[in-house]
This record gives structure tokens, C-alpha cells and sequence, in this order.
């Protein structure tokens, strides 16, 4: 008897829809994307068996990642309302704060002291 059997490491986003908190990266008020990672034994290409769930929370503004807790990604996983504090979120990944300019509105993640579009300081 012979079997195909594999095992992938798979990623999926979650629909999250509760309010928004302000990111630990850069401190701003961030939309959040939550996705789910897990390992699944594939059998003759069927995922059969999923394991080792975890759950993370990526920033739309500067790309951070968070792990969030086992029990609220469970409950976004079920469809449940509930809503992500800062509590249940551990850096994973910090990413690079966005400088905006106050004088012409230019946005960067470069270390510029300097606006590069208008040369005003950057805050
Ligand atoms: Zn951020
Ligand atoms: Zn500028």
C-alpha cells in the first residue's frame, strides 16, 4: 500500500471587523488584518488533519506583527464579535514608523531628518 502523504505549513486571513487600537510599532491608530497560520498533513493532496494553530495581527500602517492570543483568534476563527486589545498582542515583527510631512503631506519610512520632497524637518 502506498501513500501520498505531505505536510505544508498553510496561512489564512480572518474576516476582523472590531475596532481599531493604536499600534505598538508606530503609535498610530491602525487597521489590523488578522490571519491564521497552520501546519496540515496533506493525504493524496487532501488536507486532512490541522494542527498548531496560531493566530497573528498585521498593521496597515507600518506593517508590525503581532502574535495575538490563542483565545481571541479562536473566537475571530468562529465568527464571534470581539474586540483586540492591546493585551492580547505580543511583537513579533515591529515595523518601520511612517514620517509624514506636516508641510506638504509627503510619506516615507526612510530615516529622513528632512522632508526630501519640500526640505521642511520631519517630526
Ligand atoms: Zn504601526
Ligand atoms: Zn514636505
Amino acid at each position: 500500500m502506498f501513500f501520498m502523504i505531505g505536510i505544508t505549513d498553510r496561512e489564512k486571513e480572518l474576516a476582523y471587523s472590531g475596532r481599531m487600537i493604536a499600534c505598538q510599532g508606530c503609535g498610530r491608530l491602525a487597521g489590523m488584518q488578522v490571519f491564521m497560520t497552520y501546519t496540515v498533513l496533506l493525504l493524496f493532496f487532501i488536507p486532512c488533519f490541522k494542527w498548531n494553530r496560531r493566530y497573528y495581527v498585521r498593521t496597515s500602517c507600518c506593517g508590525s506583527v503581532f502574535e495575538l492570543s490563542y483565545e481571541k483568534g479562536e473566537m475571530i476563527r468562529m465568527g464571534d464579535p470581539v474586540d483586540i486589545s492591546e493585551y492580547d498582542l505580543n511583537t513579533v515583527f515591529r515595523g518601520r514608523p511612517v514620517k509624514r510631512c506636516s508641510h506638504c503631506g509627503y510619506e516615507t519610512d526612510e530615516d529622513f531628518d528632512f522632508c526630501p520632497k519640500c526640505g521642511q524637518p520631519l517630526g
